[in-house]
């Protein structure tokens, strides 16, 4: 008999929960990662950056398991199937895994759980992503909390050692199987191409944390930790990353709070990430799909350079900065009054570190159908938001170079027009409810 733990979003071997877990269970465990058809046949770009991130880390995590005489089963297909056939294969006690709260995911650990069980093996899922999960912060009602404030509060209380000590998985790593895995899948036989991206270090100097709170919302200043690729796919531990926050800056640690707060907000409100309107009003609104309009957006060409700057920033190199993702965000659901599930979807397309419940929360919050979001009637005005938080126009050249020249194109849309058109949309969907 053995144990088999499941790779998902946790590429790590150091302080890995379920890991941690199955080598604890006592049987040899057999790593394992599945390349998901499901997922792969949705990418439109087969140079999709984060296969080739993906695809690193595991063999980097292959290296290490080999200097323990040990190795990784990757699969390549729908993991219906690679289960099958792996209950039909292995003798399995028991398959280990973190849980990822996403709808398809938890559909799929159902799916499997259900196929497993039937040769009596036990399926487990540990916390691993975020500090609390689920149900573990509940408001004084015993509801979930989806005001963002009171969350923080309750989650500091209740975030004490416990909760953030890591598991110390190297203790039994000799419990894994010795064996040497059949050769993986390569990139090209997944039908994409090996990209040459310079992926974010997976460290946050000290330095940097110390001056965060002052400059974090400055797009030019490069001051933030650009660790959400690695928080996404678990190539570092949420729980080495809060401890260091709690340390140094109480506003870095505030900011994966707001991690945890979205992950909890689509555990409890799945429907958010089928495309629900958190507040269910603001489906009512009567959006405009103007293709033509969307496709400016999408370009960087709406002659608004900040907004420009922030999506050329994400068609250039899949990363943009948290307060121009906000602007940018707001710029296409309420100045183009565009549905924010396209922008939501093409931001998911784009983004190296995308993750469901941080952009379906960030995106509600700019349309104003989510938790916790500005009333309607606030609605950013993209010129003051560059003049305040880009005042030297730094990022906007770098990104839009031919700013100031007769190149650049006007603005697509009035300022005032689209606001007043915006809050008439708004006005009538909200009263209709
Ligand atoms: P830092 O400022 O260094 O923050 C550290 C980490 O904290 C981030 O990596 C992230 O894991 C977490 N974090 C920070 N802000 C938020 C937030 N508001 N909500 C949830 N987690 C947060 N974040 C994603 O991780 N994936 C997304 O797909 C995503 N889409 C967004 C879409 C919109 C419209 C908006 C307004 C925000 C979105 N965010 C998303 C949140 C935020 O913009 C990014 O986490 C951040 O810009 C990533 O850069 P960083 O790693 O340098 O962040």
């Amino acid at each position: 008999k053995i144990v088999l733990f499941w790779f998902r979003r946790d590429l790590r071997l150091d302080d890995n929960a379920g890991l941690y877990y199955a080598l604890k269970s006592g049987y040899p465990v057999l790593p394992l990662f599945i390349f998901d058809k499901n997922i792969l046949d949705d990418l439109t770009n087969k140079k999709d950056d984060r296969i080739t991130f993906i695809y690193k880390h595991i063999e980097d995590i292959r290296k290490e398991l080999r200097s323990h005489d040990a190795d990784i089963l990757v699969e390549y297909g729908f993991p219906e199937d690679v289960w099958k056939k792996l209950s039909d294969q292995y003798d399995i006690a028991e398959i280990y895994t973190n849980t990822d709260y996403e709808p398809y995911a938890t559909d799929r650990d159902k799916k499997i759980f259900r196929i497993v069980k039937e040769k009596g093996t036990a399926f487990k899922g540990c916390k691993d992503q975020v500090i609390f999960e689920k149900n573990e912060i509940l408001s004084g009602q015993g509801t979930p909390y989806t005001v963002f404030t009171p969350y923080s509060r309750a989650w500091r209380e209740k975030s004490n050692e416990f909760y953030l000590s890591s598991y110390p998985t190297k203790k039994y790593i000799k419990n894994l199987l010795k064996w040497t895995a059949p050769a993986s899948p390569t990139i090209k036989e997944m039908g994409f191409e090996e990209s040459d991206y310079d992926f974010p270090s997976d460290h946050i100097q000290p330095e940097k944390l110390k001056h965060y709170a002052q400059e974090r919302d400055f797009p030019a200043e490069n001051a933030t930790s650009r660790l959400g690729v690695h928080l996404r796919f678990g190539t570092i531990s949420i729980r080495e990353l809060a401890r260091e926050a709690k340390d140094h800056s109480g506003v870095f640690l505030n900011e994966l709070i707001w991690r945890d707060f979205y992950q909890q907000i689509l555990w409890n409100f799945p429907e958010v990430g089928r495309g629900k309107a958190f507040r269910s009003a603001y489906d009512n609104i009567k959006w405009r799909y103007d293709k033509e309009d969307f496709k400016k957006w999408c370009d960087g060409q709406t002659g608004y350079p900040l907004v420009d700057a922030g999506m050329r920033q994400l068609n250039e190199i899949g990363f943009m900065h948290n307060r121009v993702r906000m602007v940018t965000a707001s710029f296409l659901s309420k100045h183009l009054l565009i549905d924010w599930r396209l922008g939501e979807a093409y931001f998911a397309e784009k983004l190296l570190d995308y993750d469901l419940a941080a952009n379906n929360g960030g995106w509600q919050w700019a349309a104003g159908s989510g938790t916790d979001a500005a009333p309607y009637f606030r609605i950013f005005n993209p010129t003051a938001q560059a003049e305040r938080f880009d005042p030297k126009q730094e990022y906007i050249k770098k990104w839009v170079p031919e700013f100031g020249t007769d190149q650049y194109p006007e603005p697509m849309v009035d300022h005032k027009m689209a606001r007043e058109r915006c809050l008439k949309a708004y006005k009538l969907a909200l009263n209709a409810d």
